[in-house]
């Protein structure tokens, strides 16, 4: 009997051994193919030697000192690193131990800096529907997910939503695409005016929306208004970058391809590449020098946060990743997925949409092309999807999810930076296979 209280409490899990290249192994020896690193967490692989010499090194040396006292070497090496390569202005970084705690601390950062500058009366945060933020209470409350939300409404802040940016099932057959993500855009602005623009802190978004949508790219334009409306209005920008950052979608920074820069920018997963636990908030000086103005304290902050060694593997990974041009490889790949997934997938009768950007990848299902008629969510289809795929050799993220009011089914795919032509074959061929078997 295992006493680890799992996330699926009667789950009966293999036991992952080891880890090498794009491949686990469990404990009798079955190999799969990371096709969504765990949750785009591992994007330079298994057991690469580079970083792990790395953590080696920083264990021998010292492994940790708490910030109260300290700051460390691979703290600093990070964060400078993270400042050169980031868009514009965000140059100070503020290390947390995951996404949940970097979204949190970003909301909080937010206020005081409304604090600091004497608009307290801005408290209130807008985000989307059916995004997702994070777990903890802050975080789940300005994300959208239902099924999430639920248990824990009554001791949870509620945040403002105007709808994502869901080109495939919302875009009207008489706009272009450029009008419908304007038309999505100036929801916020509406949103200002209902709130009153005065009480709001923060609009809090994904560029690309990951698990709870299936990777959906912003439209050409929508973030460039969404930017605007916020400096009108005297609002933050937070990008949350948990999922889709750190080179996931081809830049290292996905809002890059966007041509915008948020004011705050939330990280983790593909920073340390799961070699350790690791998430940051980027933010603009002029935040820094706000918040810091008064008592000079942010009045937030965990143990673990600037871990030494946690700092020292995800400089590892980012700076190999920078050194082995992988974005290129990225780039490459995510063509060669795209065709063979569309050669795989276009005729096949319950596949309505793929979609995303570079190695972060949406497959949408659903149970009628035409009409765009979603699966219903008793359906399942995404376990027995998960569970054919695991079956045979391969990790995918299938998710059910509600989006703008209406239930639907998606396979995420986020292979590792470091896959090969023949193994995108490998992995689409196992996703064939899985998603035949379970719509049998
Ligand atoms: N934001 C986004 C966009 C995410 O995808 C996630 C995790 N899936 C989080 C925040 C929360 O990160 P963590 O699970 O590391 O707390």
């Amino acid at each position: 009997m295992s006493h680890v209280f799992h996330r699926h409490c009667h789950a009966n899990l293999p036991t992952a051994t080891g880890g090498h290249g794009i491949y686990l192994t469990d404990q009798n020896g079955n190999q799969y193919l990371d096709g969504c690193c765990g949750a785009a967490v591992t994007s330079l692989g298994y057991g690469h030697p580079r970083v792990i010499d790395a953590v080696q090194k920083q264990v021998q040396d010292m492994t940790f000192a708490h910030t109260g006292f300290f700051t460390s070497e691979p703290a600093e090496q990070l964060a400078e690193f993270l400042a050169i390569n980031a868009p514009g202005t965000l140059n100070k970084v503020y290390f947390t131990s995951g996404g949940s705690e970097s979204v949190e601390a970003a909301l909080k950062m937010a206020r005081q800096y409304f604090l600091e500058i004497g608009q307290p009366s801005r408290h209130l945060y807008i985000t989307r529907r059916q995004s997702y933020h994070g777990n903890t209470l802050g975080a789940l409350g300005v994300g959208g997910n239902q099924w999430r939300r639920e248990p824990f409404a009554a001791i949870m802040t509620d945040a403002h939503y105007i709808d994502p940016c869901y080109a495939y099932r919302d875009q009207h057959p008489n706009e272009s695409e450029f009008e419908y993500g304007q038309r999505m855009a100036n929801q916020l602005e509406e949103k200002l005016r209902e709130l009153g623009p005065e009480n709001v802190a923060a609009f809090v978004a994904e560029p690309v929306v990951g698990a709870t949508a299936g990777a959906v790219p912003a439209v050409t334009g929508y973030l460039k208004r969404i930017r605007e409306i916020c400096d009108q209005y005297g609002v933050l920008l937070i990008l949350d970058e948990v999922m889709c950052g750190m080179g996931r979608t081809g830049t290292l920074f996905a809002c890059e391809q966007d041509g915008i820069e948020p004011d705050l920018i939330t990280l983790a997963k593909g920073l340390g590449a799961g070699y350790q636990p690791i998430g940051a908030v980027m933010v603009q000086q002029r935040i820094f020098d706000a918040i810091s103005s008064g008592t000079g304290f942010f009045q937030h902050g965990h143990t673990y946060m600037g871990h030494p060694v946690a700092c020292a593997a995800a400089l590892a990974v980012q700076q190999t990743i920078q050194d082995d041009q992988l974005l290129n490889n990225v780039k490459q790949m995510s063509t060669k997925l795209f065709n063979r997934l569309h050669h795989t997938f276009s005729d096949h009768p319950y596949i309505g949409d793929i979609r995303g950007r570079g190695l972060f990848v949406g497959i949408e299902l659903v149970a009628d092309k035409d009409s765009k008629q979603p699966l219903p969510i008793e359906s399942s289809i995404h376990t027995a999807i998960k569970a054919e795929a695991m079956a045979n050799g391969l990790m995918c993220y299938p998710m059910s999810g509600t989006i703008n009011g209406r239930d639907g089914h998606h396979i995420l795919l986020a292979p590792p930076f470091i896959i090969n032509d023949t193994q995108i074959d490998e992995l689409v061929d196992k996703l064939e296979i899985a998603v035949n078997t379970s719509f049998k």
